[in-house]
């Protein structure tokens, strides 16, 4: 059965043909109907040895959608072929974190050697994928398998993301990178708040899709970019970077209101000097937030399935992930690039 796996550091990610995989103890086989391309895969393949602490070879793929298939599963009410999206930031499911449902922030999420399903762990670029336990799997009704995918990930971490911020009804939002995670968090705030928001990419298409997704404002960055959007918002009482690179990390520090809150989510591997003063404002927050909750899991699927969020979406056969990556990393892909092993 086809599985998509990062065989060793530097290389690239290779189509093998591997086992169904058993379920023994808690596990559940899931048979994978779609999973999303996510940028963080990108930033995995192109690690260099020891940077991160997985073991290939794994299977890649952490935003996954499909039915169940086999293991045990009755204690959450499931049955086989019922249709699920998999909660991925597995942790070490023993602490109080993960008891709460709350495994992205696992206690000993520094000593495990993966952060999630395919982050170290067998993940869904493959036709099958075990998952650990039943609790991670969040019932999908009828919801298209390449929607419920990359919103485990794409739509998750933003909803995380905003729910962390306290915004007043008249707060000004920036969103800087309107790719997948981008896109869905312009949606997410537009469906959950009444923020002003104004959305911040390199690629006109990307604004376009702002556009599309409810942003107020778009702007394509330029040397002025902070002036005008100082002048325009205010002072921002909140800025999402999905890039974090040292200019968007600078520009979130330059459009930032006093007392404002900055959500550094993309792993752009920029630096932002904190230091009294510096170039953050008095009052500044600065967050690192990383994917979600289980709990908050179960309500983006419930703003898809109300019709709040819709994730844009380009698809490819598995076979096709080599170009998919490709498109991904030539900035090509418009919103989520999903596979359907
Ligand atoms: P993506 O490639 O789909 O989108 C990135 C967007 O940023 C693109 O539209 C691109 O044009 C834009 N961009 C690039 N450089 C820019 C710049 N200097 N200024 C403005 N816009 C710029 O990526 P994605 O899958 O949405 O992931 C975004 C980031 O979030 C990645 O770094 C990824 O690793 C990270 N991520 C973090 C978490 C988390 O839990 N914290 C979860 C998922 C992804
Ligand atoms: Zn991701
Ligand atoms: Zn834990």
């Amino acid at each position: 059965t086809p599985a998509l796996r990062l065989t060793a550091w530097g290389d690239p990610p290779s189509l093998v043909d591997a086992e169904v995989p058993e379920p023994t103890g808690t596990e559940v086989l899931i048979r994978v109907e779609a999973a999303g391309i996510c940028h963080s895969d990108l930033h995995v393949l192109d690690a260099a040895p020891g940077a991160l602490p997985y073991r290939p070879p794994f299977t890649l793929g952490h935003e996954i959608a499909g039915h169940v298939a086999a293991g045990d599963f009755a204690a959450e009410g499931l049955a086989v072929g019922d249709r699920v999206a998999v909660y991925g930031p597995w942790g070490c499911g023993a602490c109080r974190r993960c008891a709460a449902g709350e495994d992205n922030y696992c206690d000993r999420r520094a000593e495990l050697p993966w952060s999630g399903a395919g982050l170290g762990r067998d993940g869904g670029m493959a036709r099958y994928v075990l998952v650990p336990h039943a609790r991670h799997l969040v019932p999908i009704g009828d919801l298209d398998a390449a929607q419920a995918a990359p919103l485990t990930d794409a739509g998750l971490t933003p909803y995380h993301a905003v729910a962390g911020l306290k915004l007043a009804d008249d707060a000004a939002v920036v969103v800087i990178g309107v790719g997948g995670l981008g896109h869905v968090a312009i949606q997410i705030l537009r469906a959950t708040t009444r923020a002003r928001v104004f959305a911040v990419d390199v690629r006109e298409a990307a604004l376009a899709l702002a556009d599309r997704s409810g942003a107020h404002r778009t702007l394509l960055t330029r040397t002025d970019t902070a002036t005008v959007l100082r002048r325009e918002t205010g002072g921002a009482d909140a800025v999402l970077d999905f890039v974090g690179s040292d200019p968007t990390l600078s520009l979130a520090a330059g459009v930032l209101r006093p007392g404002g809150a900055l959500a550094i989510v993309g792993s752009g591997g920029g630096k932002l000097t904190v230091t009294k003063p510096g170039p953050l404002p008095p009052g500044a927050s600065v967050s690192l937030p990383f994917w979600g909750s289980g709990r908050e899991l179960r309500e983006v699927i419930a703003l898809a399935r109300a019709g709040s969020v819709r994730v844009e979406t380009e698809q490819f056969p598995l076979g096709a992930a080599v170009e998919a990556f490709a498109r991904l990393r030539a900035g090509q892909v418009s919103g989520r690039a999903v596979l359907l092993p």
